[in-house]
């Protein structure tokens, strides 16, 4: 079994309160589907579903190993660098994210 041994990069302790959404996507104007944090700086971007993927181009480019999942009730992160999830649980706090702006799409077939 791998284990991550990257865990000396965690640098935030606490989540943020809110979040307004993928920064890079605000920025851009494009839409997101689920927002994961980078837990060496604490960058919030989108995951490898959503159409830019800036979670792992931000690993990619920056060279921080660790992110974890924003969305309610998800509390794992994932090393880029292991391709492992993992749990990290000395990270506190719930964050507030908007609902995502491609969420709407993906629950049209379930709405009555
Ligand atoms: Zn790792
Ligand atoms: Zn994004
Ligand atoms: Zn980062």
């Amino acid at each position: 079994m791998t284990a991550c041994t990257h865990l000396s990069h965690v640098l935030i302790t606490q989540h943020p309160e809110s979040v307004g959404g993928c920064v890079d996507c605000l920025a851009a104007g494009d839409p997101w589907l689920h927002l994961r944090i980078c837990l060496e700086c604490g960058k919030v971007d989108c995951c490898d579903s959503s159409p830019n993927r800036h979670a792992s181009a931000h690993a990619r480019s920056s060279g921080h190993p660790l992110i974890r999942s924003l969305e309610p009730g998800e509390d794992w992160s994932w090393c880029f660098v292991d391709d492992i999830a993992l749990l990290i649980s000395n990270v506190r706090g719930q964050t507030r994210i908007p609902p995502s702006p491609l969420g709407r799409a993906h629950s049209l077939p379930l709405r009555d």
